[in-house]
C-alpha cells in the first residue's frame, strides 16, 4: 500500500494528540509514515508514532528546519513528495498546518483541501463550509492530495506500526531562509487543554453577564477537564480573551462534546463549533436558534443549571 505522509505536530518532543489522530486516519487510507520537522525528538516520540500505526518516520531534526517561518517544513514535505511519491499527505488544520498545506500544493503543482472534518476511501473529504451553513464531499483532482484535518475529527486509535526511521537532510533554499524567526515567547498555559485540541470545551456568551461570572463557565469546564470558549458578545464585552472566541472570526472548534451555555447560536457562533460530536445547551429562551443544532438542550437559568451541573459532575468523580 502506498505511504500517507503525516506531518507531526509536537511541542517540547512530545507528540500532540491531532497526530495520532492523522496517524489512525492514515491507517484506513493507505501506509502511515510520520514526518517529524525540527529538533526534540527522542525514544518517547517514536514509540508513541509507532503505537499509532507510523510504517516509517522520516526525521529531519535539524534546528534549521524551525528557525524560519512555515517555508522550511513546506520544503521537507515537498522533498518527501518528490522523493517518495507518497498518495496523499495529512497536516493539522491549525493555522501553521493550514499555511504549510498551501504552500505544499504550490510547491508540488497538487491540489489542496483544508478544514477537512472527515476522511474517506480515495481521499474524499467532509468540509462544512459557508459559515458552516453547507457540507460538501470534495477530492482532489490534481497531483498528491493534500489535506489539513481539523483537529478532533477522529478519535485516535492504537495500531502498532513499524516505527522505521529515516534520516532526511533537506537543503533550504534561500526563499525558504526569508523570515528567520528571532524570539520565542512561551505563552504561560493553565492547566486547561487547548481550546482547538480539547475534546470537551464548555463555552459562555452574553448571558453570562460579567467576566466575575466566566468563573461559574471555568468551574464546570474543570470538572470535565475542559477548555473554556466564549461567543464574541463575551469577548466583545471584555469579560474574556479574545483568544478564547469561538466562531467565525475567531477559533473553529469540533470536541467530543461541546458545552454552550447563555449563547442564542448565531451563525457567526456557529460556525465555529457546530461540527462538534455533541452539543449541549443551557439557555432561558427555548426559542434561542442554538436549540436546532442541540443534541441535549436544557431550557432554563445557567445560573442555577450550570452550578448543579458542576455538583453532579464533581459527585461523580
Ligand atoms: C462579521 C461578524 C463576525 C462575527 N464573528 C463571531 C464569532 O466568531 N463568534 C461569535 O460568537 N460571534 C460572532 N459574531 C457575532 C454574532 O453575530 C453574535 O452577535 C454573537 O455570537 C452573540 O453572542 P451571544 O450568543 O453570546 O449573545 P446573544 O445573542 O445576546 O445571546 C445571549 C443568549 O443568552 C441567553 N441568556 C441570557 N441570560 C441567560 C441566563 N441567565 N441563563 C441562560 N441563558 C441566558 C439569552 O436567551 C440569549 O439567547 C460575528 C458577527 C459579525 C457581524
Amino acid at each position: 500500500m502506498s505511504e500517507i505522509l503525516v506531518l507531526v505536530e509536537h511541542v517540547d518532543g512530545d507528540v500532540k494528540k491531532v497526530t495520532l489522530e492523522l496517524l489512525t486516519l492514515a491507517r484506513s487510507l493507505g501506509t502511515p509514515a510520520a514526518v517529524w520537522a525540527g529538533p526534540g525528538y527522542s525514544d518517547a516520540a517514536k514509540a508513541k508514532l509507532a503505537e499509532y500505526g507510523a510504517d516509517k518516520i522520516y526525521v529531519a531534526d535539524a534546528e534549521e528546519i524551525i528557525g524560519y517561518v512555515v517555508a522550511p517544513k513546506a520544503e521537507l514535505l515537498a522533498k518527501l513528495v518528490a522523493d517518495k511519491a507518497p498518495a496523499g499527505v495529512l497536516v493539522a488544520a491549525t493555522a501553521e498546518g493550514k499555511e504549510v498545506a498551501g504552500r505544499l500544493a504550490v510547491k508540488t503543482d497538487s491540489g489542496v483541501i483544508t478544514d477537512a472534518v472527515g476522511l474517506g476511501e480515495g481521499f474524499v473529504a467532509d468540509q462544512s463550509i459557508f459559515g458552516g451553513g453547507v457540507n460538501v464531499r470534495s477530492r482532489v483532482a490534481k497531483g498528491t492530495p493534500i489535506v489539513a484535518v481539523r483537529p478532533n475529527s477522529t478519535a485516535p486509535v492504537a495500531a502498532a506500526g513499524a516505527g522505521a526511521e529515516e534520516k532526511v537532510e533537506v537543503a533550504l533554499s534561500e526563499a525558504a531562509r526569508a523570515a528567520r524567526i528571532v524570539e520565542r515567547v512561551k505563552q504561560e498555559k493553565g492547566a486547561r487543554p487547548e481550546l482547538t485540541e480539547a475534546a470537551i470545551v464548555v463555552s459562555g456568551g452574553r448571558g453570562v453577564g460579567s467576566g466575575d461570572n466566566f468563573a461559574i463557565i471555568e468551574k464546570l469546564a474543570d470538572s470535565l477537564g475542559a477548555a473554556v470558549g466564549a461567543s464574541r458578545a463575551a469577548t466583545d464585552a471584555g469579560w474574556y480573551p479574545h483568544q478564547f472566541q469561538v466562531g467565525q472570526t475567531g477559533k473553529t472548534v469540533s470536541p467530543q462534546l461541546y458545552i454552550a451555555s447563555g449563547i442564542s447560536g448565531a451563525i457567526q457562533h456557529r460556525a465555529g463549533m457546530q461540527t462538534s460530536k455533541t452539543i449541549v445547551v443551557i439557555n432561558k429562551d427555548a426559542e434561542a436558534p442554538i436549540f436546532e443544532i442541540a443534541d441535549y438542550g436544557v431550557v432554563g437559568d445557567l445560573f442555577q443549571v450550570v452550578p448543579q451541573l458542576t455538583d453532579e459532575i464533581e459527585k461523580r468523580k
